[in-house]
């Protein structure tokens, strides 16, 4: 099929893309355009104008305010894969990017337009569920800031106001002298959405005590969840596998799990706790492998 028609914009600066969305309520933002296009020619989103912001330089780059690191929503992933500060500073995203797409969406793809596409299986969101990342979003009327626990309400489903444009992420950057990360995901093909994935990040003070954990899984459900209550079990303890093993457990039964075509709930549910359990085994080992 073809889309239907549209009009389309390419504004220049920040606030003349939120009057235009103010002005419009049938006008839709393209970012890469890998999720909007192939939703455009099946015709499930029909929007009257679509407002390019690609090439808007403000919402593009990389940048270290401190505490955080600042992506830019039009930030490439190919980009942003590649960037030393997200090596350093950020490195769970920097883990996830070879299993998005392929190289050609990556070069296209925006890290805001994942987060604002809001994949439940889509890995960019995890990693901002799991570092529970600030999303910034700017309107007409002014700027908000809301937390990724806010953020994701259902599958394609996000806290994004009629109007609203996403301008950038905050990356919470940890001070650890040891960090490890890890991810795994459970797929068809390699470049395809996971049917489960789970993504984990463990600081560690000079001995083997863990000081800091974060453990996240997608695909489980409406969005990706973020495991608090284990991460709070884990912080104190060596991160032993029966601490994780039991943590990760006692998470998982809270948990409301969906199925569907592809995955059921059950295989859903045991598969989600045994990539989280192995992610954190494996974030430990590499923070523990860390250079003091
Ligand atoms: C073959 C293929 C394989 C893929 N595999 C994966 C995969 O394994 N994992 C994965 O996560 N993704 C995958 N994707 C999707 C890819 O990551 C997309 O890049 C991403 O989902 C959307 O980013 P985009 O910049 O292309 O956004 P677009 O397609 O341009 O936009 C997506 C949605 O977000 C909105 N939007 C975009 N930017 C903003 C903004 N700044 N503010 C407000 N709204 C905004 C748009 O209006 C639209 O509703 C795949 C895509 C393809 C084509």
């Amino acid at each position: 099929m073809k889309p239907v028609p549209f009009d389309y914009v390419r504004p220049t600066s920040i606030e003349e893309t939120c009057a235009l969305l103010a002005a419009d309520g049938d006008a839709r933002v393209i970012a890469g355009g890998q999720s909007l296009v192939p939703m455009l020619a099946m015709r499930l989103a029909r929007p009257a104008r679509l407002i390019d912001i690609l090439r808007l330089p403000e919402l593009s780059g990389v940048r270290d305010d401190g505490n955080t690191v600042v992506i830019g929503a039009a930030t490439r992933q190919a980009a942003t894969e590649h960037h030393p500060l997200i090596k350093a500073k950020a490195p769970l995203l920097a883990k996830v990017f070879p299993w998005i797409g392929h190289p050609a969406t990556r070069r296209r793809g925006t890290i805001g337009g994942s987060i604002a596409h809001a994949d439940p299986s889509a890995e960019i969101p995890l990693v901002v569920a799991t570092l529970d990342a600030e999303i910034v979003v700017r309107e007409a009327s002014g700027e908000t800031t809301i937390n990724a626990g806010e953020f994701f309400l259902g599958p394609m489903v996000t806290a994004i106001p009629q109007g609203g444009l996403l301008t950038e992420i905050r990356l919470p950057v940890w001070s650890q002298p040891r960090l490890g990360v890890s991810f795994h995901e459970v797929n068809a093909r390699h470049s395809d959405f996971a049917f489960v994935c789970a993504a984990a990040q463990v600081g560690f003070d000079e001995t083997t005590h863990c000081t800091a954990c974060a453990v996240g899984i997608g695909g489980l459900g409406e969005f990706p969840v973020r495991l608090d209550r284990a991460a709070k079990a884990l912080i104190g303890t060596d991160l032993d596998h029966a601490a994780i093993a039991d943590a990760v457990d006692a998470a998982m039964a809270e948990l409301d799990i969906w199925g569907d075509l592809h995955a059921s709930a059950e295989y859903r549910r045991r598969v989600g706790g045994v990539l989280a359990r192995r992610a954190l085994i494996d974030a430990r080992q590499a923070a523990l492998e860390c250079p003091q």
